[in-house]
């Protein structure tokens, strides 16, 4: 092992690894460092990103396509389906668009492509013996229906006034602040209900559904269990305790369902003509991939630092993680 990052063995074991070790968000590093935590809020919400394609989803589907929610007060078929196909369709359309762009037309070729390997086909391991087929049901089916309940149960409440409901004008800074939270909330709930899940017995009989993934593509991002999606989507929950918009409630959505395509896409950044036009993978997940007991939650919130089970990308957080996850499995 070698301590150089540049040249330590862990390079090999990818077709591209980022030049720099895994960084995590430095509004939690003392001292801090404004210019720092500008450049990371900035590359967050400035850019084409897994927040701001969530955003400008929300944006149009809140402003043009969601039901009223007076209509929800009762459930009805007909903005019921409709919630649904506001799921399904930008799902497929993400999904579906950056799996074409990356995998099918291999639009950029293998430039910033994170594993050596094409996606899994005629393996046993996965529903109907194809790595991408297994992928889309698990999204399309389960996640998709569960997500859709429970956002069924949160409108229908909020339409009867049962929690409340704020509009901008209510309380304008408060509605943006809660905006920006969102994906801190929803990185804070995914750490926690991930470390459950990595518990060996639920590990075996749910989580594993997602983890037969170890190279990922767009559609591995939610490609869940349907227990897992039972806890994981219940972050939507919280709109019934902080007061919220149905605005808010839709932002979350689609950063909860669409961030992952783009975190499990397996390139770091989408290329066309030569250019960067949006930041799409995360070394930091992908790690979590190939070597599972490791960086449970996101770079957003750094618990994983917090709890030791961080793996920067070195050969030395390769190590630390074996060592680990010997421990969890002799105690
Ligand atoms: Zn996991
Ligand atoms: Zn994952």
């Amino acid at each position: 092992m070698s301590g150089d990052f540049a040249t330590d063995d862990e390079a090999a074991r990818w077709h591209y690894r980022p030049p720099h070790p895994v960084r995590l968000n430095p509004l939690f590093q003392w001292p801090i460092r404004l210019r720092a935590v500008w450049d990371w809020y900035r590359g967050a919400w400035l850019m084409i990103t897994a927040v701001t394609v969530p955003l400008a989803f929300a944006l149009v589907v809140w402003a043009v396509f969601l039901p009223p929610l007076e209509s929800m007060k009762t459930f009805q078929a007909g903005w019921m389906l409709r919630v649904w196909l506001l799921n399904v369709i930008p799902q497929t359309l993400v999904a579906g668009g950056l799996h074409w762009w990356l995998y099918m037309r291999k639009g950029q070729g293998m430039q910033k492509k994170f594993d050596k390997r094409d996606l899994t086909r005629k393996n046993g391991v996965f529903t109907f013996d194809n790595q991408v087929l297994d992928n889309i049901w698990w999204t399309l089916g389960s996640a998709m229906t569960v997500a859709t309940v429970y956002q069924w149960l949160i409108f229908w409440i909020m339409a009867n006034g049962w929690v409340p409901v704020i509009t901008f004008g209510d309380a304008p800074v408060f509605f943006l602040i809660w905006m920006a939270l969102i994906p801190m909330w929803s990185g804070l709930h995914f750490y926690w209900v991930h470390r459950l899940e990595h518990h060996p017995k639920l590990y075996r009989h749910v989580h594993a559904v997602h983890h037969r993934n170890v190279n990922v593509g767009p559609w591995s991002g939610i490609s869940n269990h349907w227990y897992e999606n039972m806890f994981y989507f219940t972050t939507y929950f919280v709109h019934l305790v902080v007061p919220s918009n149905p605005l808010h409630l839709m932002f979350h959505v689609y950063f909860q369902q669409l961030s992952p395509v783009f975190s499990h896409c397996g390139f770091e950044k989408l290329i066309a003509k030569d250019s960067e036009i949006a930041k799409s993978g995360d070394f930091f997940h992908q790690l979590h991939h190939r070597y599972f007991e490791c960086n449970y939650g996101t770079s957003e919130i750094p618990f994983d630092k917090w709890f030791g089970t961080f793996h920067d990308g070195s050969a030395a957080g390769t190590e630390r993680t074996r060592a680990h996850k010997k421990q969890m499995y002799t105690r």
